[in-house]
């Protein structure tokens, strides 16, 4: 097969993958990149510590993904989080697994390994093209917007790594959208994944806890019973826990249903033995000192039981336990989309082949969080992302060989 001209657009993880797959088979591959520079989110995650991938038993790793992970499977079989973790080292970047099985680089930030992938894709005669913003279609041709001219560009084959619609200020702003809809590729609407919820806090609980994290609790949802820590925040919740139900939570909502997440502020006794506990004080001692030498709880864990039930301190003993093992926090309404780790949403599952082609743009394949799936923080999304764009890069391979 001889060498033909890929288009790839949007300079994310998904998309340098695919170009670095491309680059390989020996492919002229250009990647189009609408900012100044590429992978801004990849480089904003690595502000927080880069979760590259996650250290689980892989079957349940590969479960992951909701609804979509049976459609993921081949992907993420072609490079599973050994293979993430061995392309890291390859270029550079040594990872370990942390406490909580999740895998991060040495050195935590995405930069160095960023900035070494970029200089092998360099090597291998990729090119990047930043400040091309793609405009959608014309005929066949690819248009793009760039500082000086608009211009249009045809290729061989045509890889949109465009990224989901979270913080789209660094580029993933799925203004896309309607260039496929009107070319028949069906796009399931973005909502906020792994985002915080608004809750009503009461002026003084709020002034006195935004910030403080509850630790060593449990969360339950129709997601199950996850253990954790999230925040308080002025606006409601935040943090790893909260993200773990977000779908769960969110579909409740946007189905007009009552939402609560239910914290477990003692995660390691039963209902029976803090009503034990708990009924050891008379009634001359404060409600505080019940719930601290009781219970265990002080500071923002008594304070929210207090914020959520008011009259905790006048409950039995084993109301009081029953109600410190399962506090419900009622939930508003998501926290906007701009400012979610991830999206769900995307270009849906029946639009794409088994290769990763729209089927109804031949030619036109996809990859990234562009696609119709989510994912709990972890590493996942990365790892899905990476996936991808290397299934969809072997896609191409694959139906230009068919080609000729
Ligand atoms: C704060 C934060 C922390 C995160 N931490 C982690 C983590 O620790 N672990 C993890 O697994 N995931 C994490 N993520 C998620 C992860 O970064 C994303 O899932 C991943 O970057 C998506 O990769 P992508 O290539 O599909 O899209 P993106 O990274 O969004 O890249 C898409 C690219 O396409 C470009 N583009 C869009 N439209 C156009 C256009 N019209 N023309 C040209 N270019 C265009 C964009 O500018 C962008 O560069 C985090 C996300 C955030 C916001």
């Amino acid at each position: 097969m001889g060498q033909n001209n890929i288009a790839i657009i949007g300079g994310g993880p998904s998309g340098l993958m695919a170009a670095e797959v491309l680059s390989e088979s020996g492919h002229a591959v250009t990647v189009y990149e609408s900012m100044p520079t590429v992978a801004r989110k990849f480089l904003l995650a690595g502000k927080s510590g880069l979760n590259i991938t996650h250290s689980e038993d892989y079957a349940a790793f590969a479960e992951r993904f909701g609804s979509a992970s049976s459609r993921l499977r081949s992907a993420l079989d072609g490079f599973t989080p050994d293979d993430v973790r061995q392309w890291a080292k390859a270029l550079g970047t040594e990872t370990f697994v942390g406490s909580s099985g999740r895998v991060f680089p040495e050195v935590m930030k995405a930069s160095p390994l960023l900035r070494a992938w970029l200089k092998s894709l360099e090597g291998r005669g990729v090119k990047i093209l930043t400040r091309h913003r793609w405009t959608g279609f014309q005929g066949k041709e690819l248009v793009f917007d760039t500082p000086d001219c608009k211009k249009q560009v045809s290729a061989d084959a045509t890889l949109l790594a465009l990224g989901g619609a979270s913080y789209p200020r660094l580029g993933s702003d799925a203004a896309w959208i309607p260039w496929l809809d009107e070319r028949g590729v069906t796009v399931a609407g973005f909502e906020p994944a792994n985002c915080g919820f608004d809750v009503d806090w009461s002026e003084t609980f709020r002034d006195r806890f935004a910030g403080a994290a509850l630790k060593a609790v449990t969360a339950t949802s129709e997601a199950g019973t996850i253990p954790g820590e999230f925040v308080v925040s002025k606006s409601g919740i935040e943090g790893s826990l909260v993200y773990a139900h977000t779908s769960a939570l969110r579909d409740r909502l946007s189905r007009g249903e009552t939402a609560n997440l239910v914290i477990d502020l003692a995660p390691g006794r039963t209902v029976e033995k803090l009503a034990k506990d708990l009924g050891r004080f008379d009634s001359k001692t404060s409600f505080s000192n019940r719930l601290r030498k009781g219970a265990g709880l002080e500071g923002v864990k008594a304070a929210l039981l207090r914020e959520v039930s008011p009259d905790a301190a006048r409950l039995a003993p084993l109301d009081l336990a029953a109600l410190i093992k399962a506090v419900p926090i009622p939930l508003k309404r998501p926290r906007p989309i701009a400012e979610a780790i991830s999206s769900a949403g995307g270009v849906t599952w029946s639009a794409i082949d088994d290769d990763y082609m729209l089927r109804a743009l031949p030619g036109t394949f996809v990859a990234g969080e562009m696609i119709d799936w989510e994912a709990p923080t972890g590493g996942y999304l990365l790892s899905a992302c990476f996936a991808t764009g290397r299934a969809a890069a072997r896609g191409i391979d694959r139906w230009l060989a068919r080609r000729v």
